[in-house]
């Protein structure tokens, strides 16, 4: 199945100056189902049969962008008569199905595989897989030459379609050659495409023993399997142009020159054009084969073979050449209806069945009728436009019959009716124009309306998010355009930032339609998110309120809420999602607690006699307030005369917490008490202001004041008072000394100041 390099060919590298990744040409772009992809940008294939299942690494092709569209011409006229697409769109090949296309690979990346042009696997074209078996043109090995590469891939191609070498064998069925070299030189020489045509100008698919054996007639097309229109593999073109005079192309000869073309697609297919002639005149047919020149016919695959007949089918002149491609052929007419006919024919070293392909019409004559001749109509019109019918004349017409024949009759008599076409379709614009002098003939014109596309778009008026995408898909035509961005292809991943129209512009072929989608881009927003504090201690509480948005849903909780009251214990993370309309954004917020701590308190004692005094003791904060009393120290000293609970608050980092201690107090007997309590007593406020109170712990006895200079400012006799509160409002600030005494002349004295 391989291709064998029979040349040993030298290597011209070929300069790519003009190299470009994105040369995308379409042979049949209509067809987008069955495709054969030139695939020149290098391809890693992986996951395939070939080089051992290893990947493949092929480097991109080297030679111009000449060399491709040539090559590309010559492969798009072998697979001219099948509906197939030859491209060098990727993308062709990607949207096609993947068990009715086939990737030519061509590269200079040989090495894997050995010496050859190239290789392929029978009927890999309907193998299927995604990006699938590729067949390989080895460029390296073809001396980068275009003509030997185009021969290489049609060849490989040909055995994606099963298609096995077409062999010579000598009388005794013994094979000769396993690649039939073909017959013949310069214009005519003639190889099948499966054997070998490097050195041959008509290189086509053939009918002829194949390399099975000498009695199997492989029909590349056409016959029983295997070959190219076997399996479901590809369909021969429908035919373009009828075969006989009732189904003839009608032609407008009321003219000097006229150009048309076609395509014979079968071996059996004729194409036949008919033409009204009504006054004695010379015409010439020059029929042309497609090619890449037009004095060497490079390229060419059909051999014209041209036959003139009278209306009734009386051969009036022929031209079936052997050892030319074109035919011409002149006629003197004298009026009447005539038609003639082009098929693919043969020569001395190749039978028709392989002549297919695109021919080119060329038709001059002298003498054209003298009132009105060529119809014109616009040069493409489509369903549902109207077109304004015109003609030339070397006349002066003065009378106008107008007939429109197709999928409704329309007549006029006006000069240049405005004729509406609603349905695609062939239709027949005759006119018989005239003056009160002579009648011209009637004039002709076939005009192929074509279908106005329905482009509809997948996706369309969509709405979306700031900074998202979407996808839009169009329908309805082969080639689309996009704006704004004059993007092609029918998909596009749009991002607009601003609600945008996007103008879809299809086209089938000549007829062009377009749609507006709007791709709406909701309002962008921000969620804010709000506490009434930032750093809480633990049990303390805040409202985290959001907005921004027109709706909140706060987590952990899955609240829907815009405002929460929150009371962490720890340092927390809050997740708010805000939604306007489809669109929602999330935004975090860290609330930080401070850590939590406790307050412990001890006392010395916890059971005292009345007066005793006791310390008490608080740690496990940095600061701490002592009620009853305000006192402010960790450590306080109190002589408590009755059962007292003690209440301290301690502060860490601005965090407060608290404990108590209950002090129960007892009533002793004097010989429990020590003898300081007989005679001491309490002094608070001291420092003083506006009055001080004595703590005398119900003892009896006398209080007196003393200032500095030893004078008496207060006396007081005590019966049991517990506490003695004194007005220092008009005292003189200054020191004074309080004493007490009792019956047996027991004395304390203590200093105050009031300030
Ligand atoms: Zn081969």
């Amino acid at each position: 199945m391989t291709f064998k390099n029979i040349f040993k060919l030298f290597t011209v590298i070929l300069s790519s100056n003009c190299f470009s990744q994105n040369l995308i040409l379409n042979g049949n772009p209509s067809i987008t189902n069955k495709v054969i992809f030139l695939d020149f940008d290098g391809h890693v294939a992986v996951g395939t049969l070939w080089n051992s299942g290893n990947a493949v690494n092929a480097l991109p092709s080297t030679v111009s962008n000449t060399n491709k569209i040539n090559i590309w011409k010559r492969i798009c006229e072998d697979y001219r008569p099948f509906d197939v697409n030859v491209t060098t769109d990727s993308l062709r090949f990607n949207n096609a199905p993947a068990n009715k296309r086939i990737r030519i690979v061509f590269t200079p990346s040989s090495a894997w595989y050995g010496s050859a042009g190239g290789v392929a696997y029978l009927g890999s074209f309907s193998w299927g897989g995604n990006p699938g078996t590729p067949c390989w043109v080895f460029e390296n090995q073809l001396g980068y030459n275009a003509k030997s590469m185009a021969e290489a891939a049609s060849h490989e191609a040909g055995h994606t379609f099963t298609l096995r070498h077409q062999s010579t064998y000598n009388n005794l069925c013994v094979k000769t050659a396993e690649y039939n070299p073909g017959l013949g030189s310069s214009i005519t020489g003639w190889a099948p495409i499966m054997g070998v045509g490097y050195s041959k100008n008509i290189t086509v698919w053939t009918s002829g023993k194949s390399s099975v054996s000498c009695t199997t007639i492989q029909y590349d097309h056409g016959g029983i399997s295997p070959g190219i229109t076997s399996q479901g593999f590809l369909n021969y073109l429908a035919d373009d142009v009828g075969d006989v005079s009732a189904t003839a192309k009608i032609l407008n000869l009321n003219t000097i020159t006229l150009l048309d073309s076609g395509i014979i697609s079968t071996p059996s297919d004729v194409d036949a054009f008919k033409f009204t002639i009504c006054v004695n005149r010379y015409v010439s047919f020059n029929v042309k084969p497609w090619a890449l020149d037009t004095v060497n016919y490079d390229g060419a695959n059909l051999d014209i073979r041209f036959s003139l007949y009278n209306s009734s089918n009386v051969l009036l002149a022929t031209d079936t050449s052997l050892t030319r491609l074109r035919t011409l052929v002149g006629y003197n007419f004298t009026p009447g209806t005539y038609y003639f006919t082009i098929d693919g024919g043969r020569s001395s070293n190749y039978s028709d069945y392989g002549s297919l392909g695109k021919y080119f019409i060329s038709i001059k004559s002298n003498n054209p009728p003298a009132i009105a001749n060529t119809i014109l109509t616009n040069s493409a019109i489509c369903s549902g436009q109207s077109a304004t019918l015109n003609y030339t004349s070397n006349g002066t017409p003065t009378n106008w019959q107008w007939t429109v024949s197709g999928s409704t009759i329309t007549s006029s008599i006006l000069q240049n009716p405005i004729i509406q076409f609603n349905s695609a379709g062939l239709y027949t614009i005759s006119l018989l124009a005239s003056n009160a002098n002579s009648a011209s003939c009637i004039s002709i014109q076939t005009i192929n309306v074509g279908s106005l596309p329905s482009i509809s778009v997948i996706g369309s008026n969509s709405i979306i998010c700031p900074f998202e995408s979407t996808t839009l898909i169009a329908n309805g035509a082969n080639i689309y355009n996009w704006m704004p961005g004059n993007y092609s292809g029918f998909t596009q991943i749009v991002s607009p930032s601003v609600t945008t129209n996007y103008t879809i512009t299809g086209s089938n072929g000549s007829c062009t339609n377009s749609i507006v989608t709007t791709v709406s881009v909701s309002p962008n927003f921000t969620i804010n998110v709000a506490t009434t504090n930032s750093l809480l201690c633990p049990g303390q509480s805040l409202t985290l309120t959001a907005s921004g948005a027109n709706s909140y849903t706060i987590n952990p909780g899955g609240v829907v809420s815009n405002s929460l009251i929150l009371f962490p214990q720890i340092t927390s993370t809050y997740v708010v999602t805000g939604s306007v309309a489809l669109c929602s954004k999330t935004t975090q917020k860290v609330i930080n607690v401070k850590p939590d701590f406790t307050v412990y308190l001890t006392a010395s004692q916890t059971t005292i006699c009345a007066g005793v005094t006791i310390s008490l003791t608080a740690s496990g904060a940095n600061s701490y307030t002592y009620y009853p009393g305000g006192l402010t120290n960790n450590i306080i000293v109190v002589n408590p005369t009755v059962s007292t609970t003690y209440l301290v608050y301690g502060t860490l980092n601005q965090c407060s917490n608290s404990n108590q201690i209950e002090i129960t107090v007892q009533n002793c007997t004097s010989i429990e008490k020590n003898n300081d309590f007989l005679y001491d007593f309490n002094l608070f406020p001291n420092p003083a202001n506006n009055f001080i109170t004595i703590d005398l712990g119900n003892k009896t006895g006398t209080i007196e004041i003393i200032n500095t200079m030893g004078s008496l400012i207060f006396q007081e006799d005590l019966n049991g008072i517990n506490l003695l509160n004194v007005n220092l409002n008009n005292w003189t600030k200054g020191i004074y000394f309080m004493k007490y005494s009792n019956k047996n002349n027991n004395l304390k004295v203590k200093k105050f100041i009031i300030q």
